[in-house]
């Protein structure tokens, strides 16, 4: 079989909630940590059957906070991966990390269990930025952190930003990018502040705290696009960027619509055409799992002739973009109409083809979702053109007074 499979491992807990996120994690539950690493084991072990035949490619641990589960635990949970499911040599093994918990025995651990790719939440290069969304680390941990990693033997490296940050300008944001560059890291991503709703962050906004605009935003990605792509990185996707051969392998299979297994509370799963997740809540995923109760939250049945609207959405997220034909083949459904929106976009400066591809600018990333909304209505509607004839036709339709 050419097509491989990933696997995504959630890991819940956090030292302390960052006062922006709305990942689910939990901190202060050291107490449960045995019993999760038991119920993941598990779910792991009545899964793997399901997969027969299938080699996993990528293995992506995120959360949370993974390195926060602790190096015994890591390394046990990716010891089951092994042994359960049948890995490619080359595997790419990713796990999250953040600065003050990725010590040096931590990573040679990892090392040494495969983790051969490292994610860590740099964030900012300025600590009082840090501080005021309640990161608990410094820049000087993330320094101490890279070495580490480096020590370990770890070879490619990304790193996390973000610009948007309270009290962030165009000058801090610009002595972040060089910091971060400065660590030679393989990757970065770089992501524009969210307020999302609920989080302390949501209530200091409504408190009338006053954080960088969207076009302040603007400026911060436009310069970073410039120039990271002057250091050498190639833009692969909205806020990824990678040397050359250092793409996020795992990542791409989210983009570009492959399958992966996803395990723990709130993860996501795409395999045998079926689309599915596990309950958001850690005690019912654990009881769940050991005691044998119910832990799917949502689940459909998604045919591959039905995700055109997915295909829009997910790879005009990246620098690869959509191309006619792949399109036509794929869903029977004709291009021309989008064709016509996308050279539009061409002549705003939003999209560009290159090799019959149809991908967005970095300006037109920036309004992508009012971008791609549009192109999906147009989508709709050709779909109907296309649909509803034959419906006619088959005599499924009741008929049009
Ligand atoms: S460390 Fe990451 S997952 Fe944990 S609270 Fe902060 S942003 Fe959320």
């Amino acid at each position: 079989m050419g097509e491989k499979l990933g696997i995504y491992i959630h890991i819940p807990f956090c030292r302390a909630k960052c006062d922006y996120c709305d990942f689910y994690s939990l901190p202060d539950r050291e107490s449960v940590m045995d019993d999760y690493l038991k119920a993941v084991a598990a779910h792991i072990k009545e899964t793997a059957p399901l997969t027969r035949g299938w080699q996993v490619d990528t293995v992506y641990i995120g959360g949370g906070t993974p390195t926060v589960f602790g190096a015994k635990r890591l390394t046990a949970l990716l010891r089951e991966v092994r042994r359960r499911f049948d890995l490619t040599r080359d595997a790419e093994i990713t796990c999250e990390a953040n600065p003050e918990s990725a010590g040096a025995p931590l990573l040679g651990a990892l090392r040494r269990v495969g983790v051969n790719r490292l994610s860590l939440g740099m964030q900012s290069a300025c600590d009082g930025e840090l501080a005021a969304v309640h990161r608990l680390h410094n820049f000087s941990e993330v320094t101490g952190a890279v070495t580490a990693a480096r020590k370990a033997r770890i070879k490619n490296l990304s790193l996390d930003l973000i610009y948007g940050l309270p009290g962030q300008d165009q000058e801090s944001w610009r002595r972040s990018v060089e910091a971060a560059l400065a660590l030679r890291p393989e990757h970065l991503s770089c992501y524009g502040l969210k307020v999302e709703p609920g989080t302390p962050l949501d209530g200091r906004v409504t408190r009338g705290e006053v954080l960088p605009d969207d076009d302040a935003q603007a400026d911060m990605y436009l310069w970073m696009v410039d120039r990271l792509t002057q250091a050498g990185y190639v833009q692969y996707e909205i806020s990824n960027f990678a040397k050359p051969g250092f793409q996020s392998r795992h990542n791409l299979k989210y983009w570009m619509g492959r399958p992966y297994v996803g395990f723990g509370p709130g993860a996501h799963s795409d395999f045998g055409g079926r689309r599915y997740s596990f309950v958001r809540n850690l005690d019912r995923y654990v009881s769940g799992i050991l005691g044998g109760g119910p832990v799917i939250d949502e689940s459909e049945l998604i045919p591959r002739r039905e995700r055109g609207s997915e295909y829009l959405m997910l790879r005009l997220r990246t620098t690869r973009g959509i191309e006619e034909w792949e399109y036509r083949r794929e869903f029977s459904l004709n291009f021309d109409p989008l064709e016509q929106k996308l050279e539009e976009y061409e002549r705003q400066g939003w999209a560009a083809r290159r090799d019959r591809r149809w991908y967005l600018t970095p300006k037109g990333f920036l309004v992508s979702n009012q971008l791609i909304g549009d192109l999906l209505t147009i989508q709709e509607a050709a779909t109907l053109q296309t649909t509803l004839p034959r419906l006619r036709a088959e005599g499924k339709l009741l008929k049009e007074k």
